[in-house]
C-alpha cells in the first residue's frame, strides 16, 4: 500500500505520518512545501527510511500548483492535512481562503486524475461547524458555520480562517459527490488540538498556533488567551483518527467531529500546569475555572466508528509543557 500525506511538517501531519508507522505497514511519500523540513522530518525517523520518501509540492498560492506529479505511480489513499493556519495576514482571500481551497480541489484533481486512489481523508476544522451565534445544544457533524466568502474575505483573520476551512471543506464535497472522483472522501474536524509536538520546530516562535496559545497560558503571561470554544482534542488521538478514517471502510463518505468530552479554558490550563510544574508552583490562577458549558459536541460518534479513545486534558497540557520547557532549559 502507498499513502501520500500533506502538512506532514506541520503539527498534527507529523503526528498523522507516525501514526500512519506505527499503525500500518504502508510506504509513506509525505509532500512537503519546504523541502529542508522534509529532510528534517525524515531524518528524526531514520530507522523507517525504508517506507518513508518526499516528494516537493508547489505552495498552494502558486498560480502554477499541480500536485499531479506528487500522485504518480500507484497512490491507494491520501491523507490531506495541509492547509494555512495564520492569522497573521493582510489579505485574507489571498493569504487563506484561496490557498485553502486551492489546496483541496487541486489534490482532488490529481487523485483523481491518478485513478489509483480509493480513499481520501481531509483534515477539515471545527472552524467549518461552529456557529458563533450559536447559544445552545449539541453540535454533530451535520452542522455547518453559515458563514459567507463575503464575510470570510472582509471580517477579521479569524473569521478568513473559518471560511477557508469550510469553503476547502465543501469543495472536496462538491467534487467527492460529482462522481468524478472515483474514490471516496472522509472528513475530519476537531476543535482546538493540544499535545506535544514531534514536528521540526526551532524553537517557541515557531510552534503552531494552537501549541503557541497554550503555551503562552502556561508561561502565565498576560492577557492570558480566551478559549473560542471550550472543545479540544489530543493530536495523538486525532492522528490515530486520521488513520483508522483511511483504513476502515465504512468510514467512506462520512464527516466526523473528533473531540473530547472533556472541556477547557486557558484558566484551567495554568492551573494544570501550576500543579505539575516547579516554574509555575507559586503562580495564582485567577478566572474561572469552570469551562463554558453551554454548548456541547459530539465526539462519541467518532470513537465508536473510528474506534479511538480520548485522553485527558491534564495528559494533553502537561505533554507539551514538560517538552516546551525541556526545549527551552536546553536554550
Ligand atoms: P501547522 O501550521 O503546524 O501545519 C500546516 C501544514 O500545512 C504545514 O505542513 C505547512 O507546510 C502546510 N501549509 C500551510 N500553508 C500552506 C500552503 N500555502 N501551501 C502548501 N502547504 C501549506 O498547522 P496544524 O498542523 O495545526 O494544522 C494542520 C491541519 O489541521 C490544517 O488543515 C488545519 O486547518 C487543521 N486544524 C488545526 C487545528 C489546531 O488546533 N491546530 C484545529 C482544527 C483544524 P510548512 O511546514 O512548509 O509551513
Amino acid at each position: 500500500t502507498h499513502i501520500l500525506l500533506t502538512g506532514a511538517t506541520g503539527f498534527i501531519g507529523a503526528h498523522i505520518l507516525d501514526a500512519l508507522l506505527a499503525h500500518t505497514s504502508a510506504n509513506i511519500r509525505v509532500a512537503v512545501r519546504s523541502p529542508h523540513k522534509g529532510t528534517a522530518l525524515l531524518a528524526a525517523r531514520a530507522s523507517h527510511a525504508a517506507r518513508l520518501s518526499t516528494v516537493t509540492i508547489p505552495d498552494f498560492a502558486s498560480p502554477e500548483l499541480d500536485l499531479t506529479p506528487a500522485l504518480a505511480g500507484g497512490i491507494d489513499g491520501v491523507i490531506h492535512a495541509a492547509s494555512p493556519v495564520t492569522y497573521d495576514i493582510t489579505d485574507n482571500e489571498a493569504e487563506l481562503i484561496q490557498p485553502a481551497i486551492r489546496g483541496v480541489e487541486a489534490i482532488l484533481k490529481a487523485a483523481a486524475a491518478a485513478g489509483s486512489v480509493k480513499r481520501m481523508v481531509l483534515t477539515s476544522s471545527f472552524a467549518a461547524v461552529l456557529d458563533i451565534n450559536r447559544t445552545s445544544g449539541t453540535y454533530t457533524a451535520a452542522d455547518w458555520n453559515p458563514i459567507t466568502y463575503a464575510e470570510g474575505v472582509a471580517d477579521s483573520p479569524v473569521e478568513a480562517y473559518r471560511a477557508s476551512k469550510k469553503f476547502a471543506e465543501l469543495a472536496a464535497w462538491e467534487f467527492a459527490e460529482s462522481g468524478k472522483a472515483g474514490f471516496d472522501l472522509v472528513t475530519i474536524a476537531p476543535p482546538m488540538v493540544f499535545g506535544p509536538v514531534v514536528h521540526p520546530v526551532g524553537g517557541v516562535a515557531e510552534l503552531n498556533d494552537s501549541a503557541a496559545v497554550l503555551w503562552r497560558a502556561a508561561e502565565g503571561r498576560e492577557p492570558r488567551p480566551v478559549a473560542r470554544v471550550a472543545f479540544w482534542v489530543d493530536v495523538r488521538d486525532l492522528a490515530v483518527a486520521h488513520v483508522q478514517a483511511l483504513l476502515r471502510p465504512e468510514a467512506g463518505g462520512k464527516r466526523f467531529l473528533v473531540a473530547s468530552p472533556e472541556r477547557f479554558n486557558y484558566a484551567l490550563v495554568a492551573k494544570i500546569v501550576s500543579e505539575e510544574f516547579e516554574f509555575a508552583r507559586a503562580r495564582v490562577v485567577e478566572g474561572s475555572l469552570v469551562p463554558d458549558q453551554t454548548k456541547d459536541i459530539d465526539g462519541e460518534t467518532a470513537a465508536r466508528e473510528l474506534g479511538i479513545s480520548y485522553r485527558r486534558l491534564r495528559e494533553s497540557v502537561v505533554d507539551l509543557v514538560a517538552q516546551i520547557s525541556k526545549k527551552q532549559e536546553e536554550g
